[in-house]
């Protein structure tokens, strides 16, 4: 996992790439907002809130799962998921994403028929996600399958295996497409989705 796993107070974690490094699908001035300003914020956020409570002493992953089943930490959980997805977002993304190799692909094809399949699927599930949200791909009993979660919701705290990310939040592509998200998911399938990382995160 690329996350650190330490505990608060947490840090905003580095981008694996150059702020220009995803152009043109995500712009230097998406990703220097989008990570400076809206992640930054998650993880201010949730410094300040679990300050002086027993949340302090958790690692990140803990204070996603024991948050969720809190209903008076709803301001913990939407700030601890959001921070882990957008870290767990960055890496989901490489200049040289687009195509898997190996046991990824046997996997896509597997579960999917093929790349465009996946890519297909992929597509409608996030474009469907009414309002913000994320797109995931997820391992399920040894095979690759779809979800989407609302605003700062993640597999994480249902006890799913997250491989890959899409961010569908308005934020995460307004400025370079404006409102057509599926033209944004369509280039980051083809560009930037991070296989490796989905590989590695298989365990
Ligand atoms: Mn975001």
């Amino acid at each position: 996992m690329p996350l650190d796993q330490g505990k608060a107070p947490f840090a905003l974690p580095k981008l694996p790439y150059a702020d220009d490094a995803l152009a043109p699908v995500v712009s230097a001035h998406t990703i220097s907002f989008h990570h400076a300003k809206h992640h930054k914020a998650y993880i201010d956020n949730l410094n300040n809130l679990i300050t002086g409570t027993p949340y302090a002493d958790l690692t990140l992953g803990e204070i996603i799962k024991k948050s969720a089943k809190d209903e008076k930490a709803k301001g913990i959980f939407n700030n601890a998921a959001q921070s882990w997805n957008h870290d767990f977002y960055w890496h989901s993304m490489s200049p040289k994403g687009g195509t898997p190799t190996g046991k990824i692909k046997s996997m896509v094809d597997d579960s999917f028929g093929s790349l465009a399949d996946f890519q297909k699927a992929f597509k409608a599930a996030a474009v469907g996600q009414f309002g913000s949200g994320w797109a995931w791909l997820v391992e399920k009993n040894g095979k690759l399958a779809i979800e989407t979660t609302s605003n700062a919701d993640t597999p994480l705290a249902h006890g799913g295996k997250p491989l890959l990310v899409a961010d569908v939040w308005e934020h995460a592509y307004y400025l370079d497409f404006q409102n057509r998200r599926p033209d944004h998911i369509q280039a980051w399938l083809e560009k930037l989705c991070n296989w490796s990382f989905a590989e590695e995160n298989l365990g």
